[in-house]
């Protein structure tokens, strides 16, 4: 059960103490994109989340993203990550370990010094938490999100958030 308790908790991604992570030794933070980032398959970034991430780069963190989302008709998306200079590994399979080493890789850092930030405990918190990285779990952005998750937010409430 311990594995699916996040380290740290926030409503957004605009809401994460990003001064204590850094404190703690974390110099990197790995976002999961649907329903944190953006919206459930949207295809863009708004301009606070990139604002945000340029505000990280600013400040010394790397950035990288994980996503267990299709992203390849994502074209927008996918353009702007990339002229921000954030790195994109998908399909994430979370929790599974591989595709958190490959966004840890992609910033050149070891698990201790990486956050992960999502919306759900069952694949964001849970390989977070398997692989090392500091898990920390914000609320999802909307009720929108893919039908295979709804069973899931069921067992969350249950198990995470009575
Ligand atoms: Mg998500």
């Amino acid at each position: 059960m311990r594995l699916l308790q996040p380290d740290y908790t926030a409503s957004s991604v605009h809401e994460v103490c990003y001064g204590e992570l850094w404190s703690a030794g974390v110099r990197g933070v790995v976002f999961d994109l649907d329903n944190t980032l953006c919206g459930w398959r949207e295809d863009g970034l708004g301009e606070e989340a990139e604002g945000l991430l340029r505000n990280l780069h600013r400040n010394g963190f790397k950035v990288a993203i994980l996503s267990n989302g299709r992203l390849s008709r994502r074209k927008n998306l996918l353009e702007k990550l990339s002229r921000l200079k954030v790195p994109v590994v998908w399909p994430g399979r979370k929790p599974w370990p591989w595709g958190f080493r490959r966004a840890l890789s992609a910033m050149g850092l070891q698990p201790h010094e990486a956050a992960m930030v999502g919306d759900q405990t069952f694949t964001d918190v849970l390989g977070a938490r398997v692989v090392g990285l500091r898990a920390v779990l914000v609320r999802p952005i909307s009720a929108r999100e893919h039908p295979a998750t709804t069973p899931l937010r069921w067992l969350e409430r249950l198990i995470v958030r009575p």
